[in-house]
């Protein structure tokens, strides 16, 4: 049997690239094994997002060096947003050659073509394409990391350009797929025992297929899906989110109280320089009607700090709305600038003592507000989807509640019981980003 692993980084879309990767190795007689160097094929999924993300990826990849020599059979695979940058395909051409097979973003599904004729011909593959206007999501058979819950595309690229974003530049042009490609996927994987899907686009706000439906028409037509019981959606957009989506709040029964929804700065000067075409107030108009449609909805949020230009009183800001908001959690990072981006030219970078001071006084205040939040669930009882084992707790379950409050808690039942259906928490131990518990009976 030949042998795959999968190193995957970034975010959601990039794990469920992975999925539909391991999907298509399984479907050619691949078997997954955890130890990447007992492995035939090793495929690097890539991401451009994070700081000092190339310096990373070509360390990773200099790990695999000695085996290429060692192992002639051995393949090796690079794809993700780094090969969308023809500097970063330049560079593992002339630098890292006995790499195999180098792929983009939109040509997952060429991957076993790629590999049989990689096999065949003993000759390195590239194949990088920028907006393929078909992405066949119906071709592909994801090997999904979770049984009862599934990642499911909604769109693909994105046409924002947010001054410090490369997403645009290594995903192409925002593409919508059809609706009833859509529901067709969700019912196959609900007749499949998925009970949860995640809808996903970097911006779901704008979606619209090519007859016009629009995101809260979505919403509802995953709504009517016998068989889900939860549904939930990444990412928002503010300056894309519309009245008729957030009422679904209220009329869409499996929508879950929960949205991640990016503020980025709370100073209105620092957001126009990234570009985002919404101001703190409108921001805050959205939140209050999101908390008027679904009074319990949980809200998380990414906030920059550091962003060129950032005065103290800019930062201020983003404190400021943070207090207002009291987010759920967040995702903090201290902006660092990616090549081909407008903002990497911008002259007024921040000194990186300042930036560090920001980041620790805003994640000071983030966990204050994710603690107290936290604390007002101690006592109470929540309906929580169990996902598997617990993995900080010993003999213990971790789920989410409605929310995406991740519980971890005891129960008498075995795995194969419990895993995949939802059961009663009562929540004993409240902390900064987990709550404890224990299963009681329903009512
Ligand atoms: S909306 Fe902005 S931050 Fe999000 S992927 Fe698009 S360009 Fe990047």
């Amino acid at each position: 049997m030949n042998k795959y692993h999968i190193i995957t980084y970034g975010c959601q879309m990039n794990e469920h690239d992975s999925e539909n990767i391991a999907g298509l190795l399984e479907a050619m007689g691949y078997v997954y094994e955890e130890d990447p160097y007992d492995s035939d094929v090793v495929v690097i999924n890539t991401c451009s997002v994070r700081e000092n993300a190339d310096k990373r990826f070509f360390g990773v990849l200099g790990q695999f060096k000695k085996k290429r020599r060692n192992d002639p059979d051995f393949i090796l695979c690079v794809c993700g947003c780094m090969p969308q940058q023809p500097r970063i395909v330049e560079k593992i051409n002339k630098q890292f050659s006995w790499v195999d097979i180098v792929f983009g973003t939109q040509n997952i599904a060429k991957f076993p073509e790629l590999l049989e004729k990689r096999i065949r011909t003993g000759r390195r593959q590239r194949e990088i394409i920028d907006n393929n206007p078909v992405i066949d999501e119906q071709e592909m058979k994801p090997k999904r990391m979770f049984r009862h819950k599934a990642l499911v595309n909604i769109t693909y690229g994105c046409n924002n350009f947010c001054t410090y974003c490369i997403v645009p530049y290594t995903r192409g042009r925002e593409k919508s797929r059809m609706l009833q490609d859509i529901v067709r996927e969700i019912s196959c994987l609900a007749a499949d025992g998925v009970r949860e899907v995640m809808l996903l686009g970097q911006n779901v706000d704008s979606y619209r297929d090519a007859v016009g439906h629009d995101f809260a028409d979505l919403l509802h037509a995953v709504n009517d899906i016998d068989g889900i019981i939860r549904i939930r959606f990444m990412t928002s957009h503010p300056k894309d989110i519309s009245d008729r989506m957030i009422d679904c709040f209220r009329t869409c029964d499996k929508l879950c109280h929960n949205i991640h929804l990016p503020v980025q700065a709370g100073s209105d000067r620092v957001l126009k320089r990234m570009n985002r075409h919404y101001d703190t107030a409108r921001y805050l108009e959205i939140v209050d009607k999101l908390r008027a449609a679904a009074p319990d909805i949980t809200m998380s949020t990414d906030i920059i700090v550091g962003f060129p230009g950032e005065t103290e009183e800019d930062f201020e800001a983003t404190l400021d709305i943070a207090r207002k908001v009291r987010y759920d959690s967040a995702f903090t990072f201290i902006y660092s600038p990616r090549e081909g981006t407008p903002a990497a030219r911008f002259t007024d970078q921040i000194p990186d003592e300042v930036c560090h001071d920001r980041f620790d006084r805003l994640v000071d205040v983030m966990n204050s507000i994710s603690l107290e939040k936290n604390l007002e669930y101690k006592g109470r009882t929540y309906e929580v989807l169990v996902e598997g084992v617990s993995k900080t707790e010993d003999n213990a379950y971790a789920g989410r509640t409605d929310g995406f409050k991740l519980v971890n808690f005891t129960s008498d039942k075995t795995p194969d019981e419990i895993i995949g259906t939802l059961v009663n928490v009562q929540i004993t131990e409240s902390k900064t980003f987990s709550l404890e518990g224990v299963e009681v009976e329903r009512n």
